[in-house]
């Protein structure tokens, strides 16, 4: 018994020739000297993220992204060798860990490089990225004095290297561009307190990627649409190419059985069922991610459409099934059955949220299925991994 078995009928299948395909679409699509740093944070977005990263760096990908550095060692530990940035903050008395797993960190604020300077007594060089705050107001320096306090400081200092320089758009999936463009002027501006440019220039997300590829510099960090989703819905119409959604989740009833009217179901009893009906139960929960504000949503089974009634549970909702249904008939919360679909954006707009949140909301409790050519390659189950 190990991470690769599962015991629940619940499950996530990620399609990793989605993943490839979007990842080789996006580098065809980029002028050639633009590089693609896959950015696999949270898990890949929920997918799974040693074997997204694996697979994007297969497709082309040169580099990656994560948020903080336990991310990135669980990519070594998955024995991954690339190039990692670590996009957020790190600790400055754990910069020792990340040169040790050479993994290259963001210089955020000159107080941050002084407390670096301090801790750090390793021999190996420190790879850092430099982030200039252009308008996200988030991480990142705004001050022309404090860049070249921190330039001057890199300069001075063998043991460490700066590798790039980079900033984040706010807006760069809206129709509107008037605040991404006064961005961009600023980070032009800024890019001109460095004396000597560091070989990786970067700004663009995903959407920056499909709309303004001439104005990426050398790399882009590509997340949700590596993963086959809209930055916006707003943008969706004016993609440059089609993307394929590689995450569907799946499960099966349970229990099926008949309910004569007047009867209820679940917690709070809120919901009475009108006429005879027939009902089944869906051992999914909010505790998988599939939260209680879904409760009168849609999920697909035998390729219809069946409504979600009374309370999702920790574990279980049940469903108003059309007819009687056998026990163990699939369950598809996301993804295709026949002709009908429920794509993340589906469900996105249900819990008035964006794709990114629902996919990353699907907790660690559903097992992962990595498909390649419709053949699993992998199975993952964290509750198993010890
Ligand atoms: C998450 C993140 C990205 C990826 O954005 P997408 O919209 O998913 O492409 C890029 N850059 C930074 C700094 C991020 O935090």
């Amino acid at each position: 018994m190990d991470s690769t078995h599962f015991y629940r009928d619940t499950w996530v299948e990620v399609d990793l020739d989605c993943i490839l395909e979007n990842v080789k679409r996006m580098k065809d699509f980029l002028p050639k000297e633009v590089q693609i740093m896959a950015v696999v944070k949270a898990n890949a977005y929920g997918h799974g993220d040693v074997e997204v990263a694996k697979t994007a760096l297969e497709a082309g990908a040169t580099y990656l992204a994560v948020a903080f550095i336990d991310e990135a060692i669980s990519l070594r530990r998955g024995g991954i060798n690339e190039p990692i940035l670590v996009l957020g903050a790190s600790r400055p008395t754990d910069v020792k860990i990340a040169a040790e797993n050479n993994v290259s960190l963001t210089i955020y604020s000159k107080d941050w490089l002084d407390e670096v300077v301090e801790n750090y007594q390793g021999t190996t060089p420190l790879s850092l990225h430099l982030k200039l705050d252009t308008g996200m107001g988030r991480l990142g320096v705004k001050e022309k004095e404090e860049v070249e306090a921190i330039y001057n400081t890199i300069e001075r200092n063998a043991r460490l290297q700066l590798e790039g320089v980079f900033t984040h758009f706010a807006t760069a999936d809206e129709i509107v561009t008037s605040y991404f463009e006064q961005q961009y002027q600023n980070f032009v501006r800024m890019l001109e307190w460095i004396p000597k440019k560091p070989k990786m220039i970067h700004c663009g997300n995903s959407a920056t990627g499909f709309r303004f590829p001439d104005k990426v510099f050398n790399v882009v960090r590509l997340g949700i649409g590596m993963y086959g989703m809209t930055p916006s819905l707003e943008i969706k119409d004016e993609l440059p190419y089609q993307l394929e959604e590689a995450f569907s989740f799946h499960s099966k009833l349970v229990h099926v059985k008949q309910l004569v009217k007047g009867e209820k179901v679940s917690y709070g009893a809120t919901f009475t069922a009108d006429e005879d009906m027939w009902v089944g139960t869906v051992p999914v929960g909010y505790a998988d991610g599939w939260v209680r504000k879904l409760q009168d949503t849609s999920v697909l089974i035998e390729g219809e459409y069946c409504q979600i009634i009374g309370r999702v549970c920790m574990d279980q909702f049940m469903v108003r099934l059309p007819r009687k249904l056998s026990v163990g008939a699939k369950v598809t919360l996301i993804g295709k059955q026949k002709e009908n679909i429920i794509t993340v954006d589906d469900v996105a707009k249900a819990l008035e949220t964006i794709n990114y949140e629902v996919t990353c909301t699907i907790s660690f409790r559903v097992p992962r299925i990595f498909l390649r050519n419709k053949r699993i390659i992998e199975v993952r189950n964290p509750l198993l991994r010890h």
